[in-house]
C-alpha cells in the first residue's frame, strides 16, 4: 500500500484536515512547531518595512506573522488571539506588538475591560472604520458608517478649526453596547 503525503493547511489557527474517517488520520507528531502560513500582503509589507527601517527594526518572520494575523482579521485581536493565529511565541508577540505600536504600525484599541486589542493602523490597513464595543464580553468589531455620516463627521469636526482653533488629524468613533451573542444569551 502506498503511503500518501497530505498537506495540512493551518488557517486562522485551526488545522483543516479532510474528513476521511478517524483511523485514517494519522498525524505524525513533531517537536517542531508548524511554521506560520499566514502571509502579509506585499503592499503592507513594503509600507511597514519603510517605516521600520529608520528605527533599525527588521520585518522578521515573527513580525510578519503577527502583522498578517491583524491584517487578515475583520476585528481587533487580543494578544492571546494574535498568539493563537500567528503561531508566534507569546513573549515574542508581546514584544513585537509593543514595538509595532511604538512605530505607529499597530494601534491599541480601547475595549471594555479585559486585555488590550490591536489592529493595523489605518495608513497600513487603508481601511477607515469605526468600532462596536461589547461592554459585556469585551469583543470589538469593525463597522463602516455610511459615506453620508463620514461626511457629516468631517464637516462638524472641521468646523471646530473655525470656532476653537482645534486642528483635526483624524477621528475615532466607538459605539458601546452588547453584542449579538451576549444579547442572545440573555
Ligand atoms: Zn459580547
Ligand atoms: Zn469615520
Amino acid at each position: 500500500m502506498l503511503a500518501e503525503m497530505r498537506m495540512i493547511t493551518i488557517t486562522m489557527g485551526r488545522a483543516l484536515v479532510p474528513d476521511r474517517g478517524r483511523d485514517s488520520v494519522d498525524v505524525v507528531t513533531s517537536s517542531r512547531k508548524p511554521a506560520p502560513t499566514l502571509s502579509l500582503s506585499p503592499a503592507t509589507a513594503a509600507a511597514v518595512a519603510h517605516v521600520l527601517a529608520p528605527l533599525e527594526l527588521r520585518l522578521t518572520a515573527h513580525r510578519r506573522a503577527v502583522l498578517a494575523a491583524l491584517e487578515i482579521s475583520d476585528r481587533p485581536l487580543t494578544t492571546d488571539e494574535v498568539v493563537h493565529r500567528s503561531g508566534v511565541p507569546v513573549s515574542t508577540v508581546y514584544r513585537n506588538l509593543a514595538e509595532l505600536v511604538e512605530a505607529g504600525v499597530v494601534v491599541r484599541v480601547a475595549g471594555a475591560g479585559g486585555g488590550d486589542r490591536h489592529e493595523l493602523a489605518e495608513p497600513f490597513s487603508q481601511h477607515h472604520h469605526h468600532h462596536l464595543v461589547c461592554v459585556q464580553c469585551g469583543i470589538v468589531t469593525d463597522f463602516d458608517p455610511s459615506a453620508q455620516l463620514e461626511r457629516l463627521i468631517d464637516k462638524e469636526v472641521g468646523a471646530l478649526l473655525q470656532s476653537t482653533g482645534f486642528e483635526v488629524s483624524n477621528h475615532v468613533f466607538d459605539v458601546r453596547g452588547r453584542c449579538y451573542d451576549c444579547v442572545s444569551a440573555g
